[in-house]
């Protein structure tokens, strides 16, 4: 197996232009399993772990999170809590100090933590390639289907942006424990009251991250009606009629994990609680 190690972002695109079937390695913690585990043996690796490029993250209003950057780092620096409270979940501290946002991204599975709080947050991809430079890509066209980003041949992720979207997030999973632990479901939702925006989207219980568009916009008719700079407190009927719209956008299956039928019913017990939440934050 050749590995090689670039200096520069430069030097990692130009072997990629040479070799668009080189693997990239970042924090190595998918990676690495997959090797160690017999299901794939690639010729080509390289390694991006050390590129300065990709550890940028500049927070504020807009924020840029570069794909080298660990969960470690996101936790200390992000505001938006739906991606904070994932980010969290993460591993444990050995997993967060080497795992990557760029590397949760380039795995693309529905269960990984990052991908709904980055669709609830409508975060933007940003990858390039040494042959066509820049290309943005939104979160809604990011997974092609499991385990497929829209990534060519010879692209890497530079970063991932968003705008912040103030204190009314929340991510929530459940999974067969409380920590270590691949999600058997996951929600995240925003509610972006100085932009008047809804986002809810869903892990794990689907072939990709789903936003539960109807369950956004029943929420976004409860706020047009009771003042988006008002506290919302949902009813009881609104609470469960909210759970199950979210529901009915889930597409579970069933695997060793949990069913599709438990996946559901969690589903619409975090969107009720979601909804509380989102709803009493400021
Ligand atoms: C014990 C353990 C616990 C875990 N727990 C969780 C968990 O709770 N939640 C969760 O979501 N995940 C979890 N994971 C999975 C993993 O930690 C995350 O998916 C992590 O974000 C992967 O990042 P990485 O930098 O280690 O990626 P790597 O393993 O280096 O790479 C993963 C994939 O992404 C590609 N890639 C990496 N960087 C880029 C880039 N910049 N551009 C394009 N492609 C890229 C690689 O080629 C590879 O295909 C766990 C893993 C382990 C081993």
């Amino acid at each position: 197996m050749q590995v090689s190690v670039p200096k520069s972002l430069d030097a990692a695109l130009g072997l990629l232009a040479e070799d668009p079937q080189a693997v990239l390695l970042a924090g190595g913690t998918d990676l690495m399993v997959a090797i160690n585990f017999g299901r794939t043996r690639p010729e080509h690796i390289v390694s991006i772990a050390r590129l300065p490029e990709l550890k940028e993250l500049a927070t504020g209003e807009q924020v840029r999170c570069g794909a080298g950057v660990t969960y470690t780092r996101l936790l200390e620096r992000v505001r938006d809590r739906a991606l904070v409270d994932a980010a969290r979940t993460v591993g444990s501290p050995q997993i967060r100090n080497a795992g990557t946002l760029g590397g949760n991204l380039g795995t693309c599975s529905p269960a990984g933590d990052t991908l709904p709080s980055l669709a609830a947050l409508d975060a933007t991809i940003t990858v390039a390639s040494q042959r066509s430079g820049e290309r943005r890509v939104p979160f809604s066209g990011w997974m092609r289907g499991p385990k497929k980003p829209a990534l060519e041949p010879g692209e890497l992720v530079l970063r991932a942006d968003w705008e912040e979207a103030g204190p009314a997030q929340v991510f929530l999973k459940a999974g067969t424990r409380n920590a270590m632990v691949i999600a058997v479901a996951s929600l995240a939702m925003v509610v972006d009251r100085a932009r008047r925006t809804v986002r809810v989207a869903l892990g794990s219980v689907g072939p990709t991250i789903i936003r539960a568009t109807a369950a956004e916009e029943m929420a976004t008719g409860l706020l047009d009606e009771g003042g988006w700079e008002r506290p919302l407190m949902p009813t009881e009927a609104a609470q469960a009629r909210f759970g199950e719209l979210v529901a009915a956008a889930a597409r579970p299956i069933d695997d060793q994990r949990g069913t599709g039928a438990y996946r559901r019913h969690v589903i619409a017990v975090m969107a009720r609680r979601a909804l509380q939440r989102t709803g009493a934050a400021p």
